[in-house]
C-alpha cells in the first residue's frame, strides 16, 4: 500500500535520479548513517544532518548547527533564492540550526547540488569559531565530539556530555517518580471507567428513543470522535493512576491495560443492565443484572461487538500511552 503510494509521488527514473543525487550527497559530505533515518558528520567543523523524504514532500533535508542566532543564514537566503530558482530551494533558521530544503535534486546537476552544499558549509564556516573540537555547550575547543540525538546534532566534550547524561537522567527520574499508595485509587479508577462506559450505552439507547427509530445513521467520522471522546475518558483516568502508582515499570503495561478493560467492561455493562432493570422496574438489582449481562452480551449483533471492539481499543490505546514510561530526550 505505502510502496503504490509512493511510487505514485516518485515514478521510478526519478526516483533513480533522486536516490543517485542523494547518495552523491552522503559520499560528498563524508556522512555517516546515524539515527531516525538520518545520516550525519561533520564538514568545515559544522555537525549537520540529512535525510532524504521518499513521502510528501519529496525532498531533500539539510540541517546545519550554528552559533546561537545563527546570523549566517541571511547570506545563505540570499545566495540561494539568486542562483538556483529552479530546484524548489528553501533556507529557514532559528535559534540554533539552518536549514535547507531542496525539492527537486533531479533539476540540479549532482556537481551543481554538490557545489551549492559545499557554498553553504564555506559561508557557515565564516561565522563560526576556527577551532577543532568546539563543544556547544561550554564554548571551549579541542574536544568536542559529534553527538546526535534524534533530530539534533552537536559537537560536545565530554564532560558537557556526562553533565547533559547526568541531567538527563534526573528529569527522567522526576517524570517517572510514582507511589505505590495510588494503587489504593485503582478501584475508583475502575469505577470511572465503568460509569463512562455504562453512561455511553444509555446515551446511545436514549438516543435511538430521542429520535423514535430503530435505525440512526451517523457520519463515520463523528462515530470515530465519540469512541475517541469516550475511550480518553475510560483510560485516562486508569492510566494516570497506574502511572503514578509505578505498577507498569514492573509488570508489562500491556498485561495492565488487558486486565483494566477485562474489569471496566463488564462492570460498565453491569451497570448499564442494573440501570435498564431500575428503570423498568423501579426495583435496583445486582445479582439480576449480572445475570442479565450475558444475553445482552451476546443478542446485540456484530454492530454492537464491534463498537465494543472499537472502544476497547480506544480506551486500552489512551491508556497504554499514559502509563508507559515517559523517556526524556538527551538536549544538545
Ligand atoms: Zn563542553
Amino acid at each position: 500500500m505505502l510502496t503504490s503510494k509512493i511510487s505514485e509521488i516518485v515514478t521510478p527514473s526519478t526516483q533513480s535520479c533522486f536516490d543517485q543525487a542523494f547518495a552523491e550527497l552522503v559520499r560528498e559530505l563524508n556522512a555517516e548513517v546515524g539515527d531516525g533515518g538520518y545520516y550525519r558528520g561533520l564538514v568545515a567543523r559544522a555537525p549537520f544532518l540529512l535525510k532524504a523524504t521518499r513521502v510528501e514532500p519529496v525532498g531533500i533535508f539539510l540541517k546545519v548547527r550554528c552559533l546561537p542566532g545563527c546570523r549566517v543564514a541571511d547570506a545563505w537566503q540570499e545566495m540561494v533564492s539568486a542562483q538556483y530558482p529552479e530546484a524548489g530551494i528553501k533556507v529557514e533558521r532559528d535559534e540554533s540550526y539552518i536549514y535547507l530544503w531542496i525539492d527537486d535534486p533531479c533539476r540540479l546537476s549532482s556537481a551543481v547540488m554538490v557545489k551549492l552544499v559545499g557554498e553553504f558549509f564555506e559561508v557557515h564556516a565564516n561565522g563560526f569559531p576556527s577551532i577543532d573540537g568546539y563543544c556547544y555547550v561550554c564554548t571551549k575547543g579541542e574536544s568536542g565530539v559529534l553527538r546526535q540525538s534524534a533530530g539534533s546534532i552537536a559537537t560536545i566534550c565530554p564532560n558537557c556530555m556526562a553533565a547533559r547524561e547526568h541531567q538527563k537522567i534526573s528529569e527522567e527520574r522526576a517524570a517517572n517518580s510514582s507511589s505505590v499508595g495510588y494503587l489504593a485509587y485503582f478501584p475508583f479508577g475502575v469505577l470511572i471507567g465503568g460509569v463512562v462506559w455504562g453512561g455511553f450505552w444509555t446515551l446511545y439507547d436514549a438516543a435511538f428513543l430521542w429520535a423514535n427509530t430503530d435505525r440512526l445513521i451517523f457520519p463515520m467520522v463523528a462515530v470515530w470522535l465519540v469512541i475517541f471522546l469516550f475511550g480518553m475518558a475510560i483510560g485516562w483516568p486508569l492510566g494516570r493512576i497506574l502511572f503514578n502508582s509505578g505498577i507498569a515499570r514492573k509488570i508489562s503495561p500491556m498485561a495492565i491495560v488487558v486486565l483494566a478493560m477485562v474489569l471496566v467492561i463488564p462492570f460498565g455493562e453491569l451497570l448499564y443492565s442494573a440501570w435498564l432493570i431500575y428503570w423498568a422496574s423501579g426495583y435496583f438489582d445486582l445479582g439480576l443484572a449480572a445475570r442479565a449481562i450475558i444475553p445482552f452480551a451476546v443478542e446485540n449483533g456484530m454492530q454492537i461487538a464491534l463498537y465494543k471492539l472499537m472502544f476497547a481499543l480506544a480506551a486500552g490505546g489512551v491508556m497504554f500511552e499514559t502509563i508507559r514510561q515517559k523517556v526524556v530526550r538527551l538536549r544538545l
